[in-house]
């Protein structure tokens, strides 16, 4: 999904209360998140076996109403003062599609300004025509699961025949429509050897970026398993190599010591942490769970992202800017300084400050180490020269 361009002066607010990264181009997280993912409902034809949503075929009571959703697309222009860009608004699920409202809420997300990706699942509902529709919409981009690099491989976590074929036509058809992709990939214990074959199956295809999830066991992705902390460091620099010589950006999820792999070099080679930080692969630094970004069910609960199930209210009751804002788990997440163990000692931990969705399933504490990442700080160290 991209990020929103336009950058986000933070005169007048800025670090105020001390705590949340500031982007080099000055968007201030403790004000507000780049990326509000928004899953509109969690009705889907698939059965995905990592599903976080634990998505069902037909939607549940509760979900938001098309009134409710439209107060929450105007509740979401409070995160912009005068002259500030607006978080961009991932609509994701379950499947968006099979929201009867979808035509109304694109509608009123565009008459707001609000820009929008749509993450839909590969079913029938996908049609050629609808992948046009989309971008007539003004849908900036969409993102596809493509989870191996053979209908067997993928067809058997996606759990429906077909959908393998099913993605790659949609991939081409994305392209013809001139609708900007992102491919999503599951990394886990048994999926990771095919990620160099799925990287060959994208390079014959156009897409704007490759995202590789790494599988926390939530929802139901308890039945899989994740990497050791070894083996997702070893595919970690193997995906950094890859986004080097890729003609798509190459991004993790719920991976963030992606970037110490990626930054660790150039400190090595002199670079320094201003210039680093000036550079278009540091767009993303800081952003995790919480900072940055920030995730609204389809019951209208308000958690850090989708992957981390502490709900801190509902946009049904309490205002989306306020909840994300003042939370205090919501403030605790973005202050490294109260991260514990390697997280909080780690000199990489502002631009990091690994998964806090995979220190919650872990240990039951989102401020604990991520232990996805081996890396052991070096006490005193810092990453100004
Ligand atoms: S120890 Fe934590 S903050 Fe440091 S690189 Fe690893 S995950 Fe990131």
């Amino acid at each position: 999904m991209p990020h929103p361009t336009a950058t986000r002066p933070t005169h007048g607010h800025g670090h105020a209360n001390g705590i949340g990264a500031v982007k080099p181009d000055g968007w201030a997280y403790n004000r507000a998140p780049m990326i509000v993912y928004w899953e509109l409902t969690n009705a889907c034809g698939l059965a995905c076996r990592h599903c976080r949503a634990t998505a069902m075929p037909d939607a549940m009571p509760g979900e938001l109403s098309t009134a409710q959703a439209i107060a929450l697309l105007d509740d979401i222009l409070g995160f912009a003062g005068p002259g500030e860009a607006l978080p961009h608004v991932v609509m994701t699920g379950g499947d968006p599609l099979r929201r009867p409202d979808l035509p109304e809420l694109l509608a009123a997300a565009t008459e707001r300004g609000i820009g929008v990706s749509l993450a839909p699942a590969v079913t029938p509902l996908l049609t050629r025509e609808r992948i046009f529709w989309m971008k007539e919409m003004g849908v900036q981009a969409i993102s596809l699961s493509l989870d191996g690099s053979t209908a067997a491989f993928h067809d058997g976590v996606r759990m429906v025949p077909g959908t393998f074929d099913a993605t790659i036509e949609a991939l081409d058809i994305a392209a013809e429509a001139g609708l900007p992709v992102q491919v999503n990939t599951l990394v886990t214990a048994t999926t990771a050897a095919d990620l160099p074959a799925v990287y060959e199956l994208l390079s014959a295809h156009t897409l704007m970026q490759w995202s590789l999830f790494f599988l926390i066991s939530i929802g139901r992705g308890t039945e899989l398993t994740e990497l050791s902390p070894g083996e997702a460091e070893k595919w970690l620099l193997w995906a950094a190599r890859t986004n080097r010589e890729a003609s798509f950006r190459v991004k993790t999820t719920e991976a963030m010591h992606f970037r110490r792999l990626m930054a660790a070099p150039m400190l090595r080679a002199g670079s320094s942490k201003e210039e680093i930080e000036a550079l278009p692969l540091s767009r993303a630094f800081g952003i995790r769970d919480g900072n940055g970004i920030v995730f609204v069910s389809n019951l209208g609960e308000v958690t850090p992202s989708g992957f981390l199930p502490l709900s801190v209210g509902n946009v049904k009751d309490a205002s989306l800017v306020s909840l994300y804002r003042d939370q205090p788990v919501m403030r605790a997440l973005r202050d490294p300084d109260q991260f514990k163990g390697r997280c909080g000692a780690c000199e990489y931990h502002d631009w990091c400050g690994g998964s806090r969705a995979r220190a919650y399933a872990w240990t039951g504490d989102p401020l604990e180490s991520d232990p996805l990442c081996p890396y052991v700080p070096r006490p005193g160290a810092s990453l100004a020269q």
